[in-house]
């Protein structure tokens, strides 16, 4: 049995987001296409004899039950563990409140790499269970389950794609392709999840996308096409009350994105190019400007 892991934590954008309406429970009814690409944190896992213990090198997250990585451990320790503890230590790479399910895949990358280490040997129903009890996005951030090995002690699910539909919780994984150059940004503030929902306004909407037309867009895999199918209701709330969203987007765009779009409650925005040397020098012109910017690709 390894005694010390490291699992690889990707990061998802919303290549579409759609809500519905509202549901009886109080619910938004969701319809979104969620992507991991290439920005990834690094969780790694030691068993110990006292307990469990996070450490992380991000001053933006906390340390204790309230890092979605705990409760990951002290739920699936408390359910199949024989009393081993475990030290977590999360090399932060991800940027915090940025709607790029930060958390939610640290907590997966917990989930799976207990499994490994611990020996559990669990189904895949009872891990995406116990994902979906700490959070809407974790179950998705596991799809690409079981992990593989990268390295020695590295492991990695594989890249996915899906279709959230419900409260998100329904899930249909798309046929993989490949999406070469996006220049992700994160400007220097944090949007809350919860308080965007609360705020959005069906009314307010002058876009939704179209779904069914984004998934045969998909199949066809032309990542320009792709990109023109783009479409996130959430923005008409973040980008009201942060305009700079609005002005990163078109800034993306001036720099030669076939389409840019927010991601998830932002406040997050990437663009997709079509050539590496656009890409790069988009890059290089945002930098000017923004600490937070990223050359990625799918995971
Ligand atoms: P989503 O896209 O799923 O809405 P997000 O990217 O907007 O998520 P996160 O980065 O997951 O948001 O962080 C949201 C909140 O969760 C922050 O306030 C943060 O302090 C808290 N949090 C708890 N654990 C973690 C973690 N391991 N990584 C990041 N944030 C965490």
């Amino acid at each position: 049995m390894d005694r010390e892991i490291i699992v690889e934590a990707p990061a998802k954008v919303n290549l579409t987001l759609d809500i519905l309406g509202k549901r009886p429970d109080g619910y938004h009814e969701l319809e979104t296409v969620m992507h991991q690409i290439t920005l990834t944190d690094r969780v790694h896992l030691f068993s110990n004899q006292h307990g469990i213990i996070l450490d992380t090198n991000s001053s933006d997250i906390p340390r204790d039950q309230n890092n979605l990585a705990y409760r990951a451990a002290e739920l699936a320790m408390g359910k199949y563990g024989r009393g081993e503890g475990i030290s977590i230590f999360i090399e932060k790479n991800i940027p915090v409140g940025a709607g790029l399910a930060g958390g939610s895949t640290d907590a997966a990358a917990v989930l799976l790499g207990l499994d490994h280490l611990m020996d559990w040997h669990l189904s895949r129903e009872s891990l995406l269970e116990m994902g979906a009890a700490l959070g809407s996005d974790v179950p998705f951030c596991m799809l690409g389950m079981p992990l593989q090995k990268k390295a020695d002690n590295c492991f990695a699910v594989a890249g996915a794609t899906a279709l959230a539909q419900g409260r998100g919780e329904i899930m249909s994984p798309l046929p993989k392709q490949i999406i070469r150059h996006i220049v992700l940004v994160k400007p220097p503030f944090q949007m809350s999840t919860a308080e965007v929902y609360r705020a959005f306004r069906l009314e307010g909407v002058l876009e939704h996308p179209d779904t069914g037309v984004f998934l045969e867009t998909w199949a066809g895999g032309d990542n320009s096409d792709i990109a023109r199918r783009m479409v996130n209701v959430l923005e008409t709330v973040s980008v009201a009350q942060k305009p700079e969203i609005g002005q990163l987007k078109q800034r993306l765009v001036q720099l030669g994105a076939v389409q840019a779009l927010m991601s998830g409650s932002g406040p997050s925005v990437f663009g997709i190019f079509e050539t590496e040397d656009s890409a790069q020098a988009a890059v290089s012109a945002l930098k000017k400007d923004y600490r937070e910017v990223f050359l990625v690709s799918s995971y």
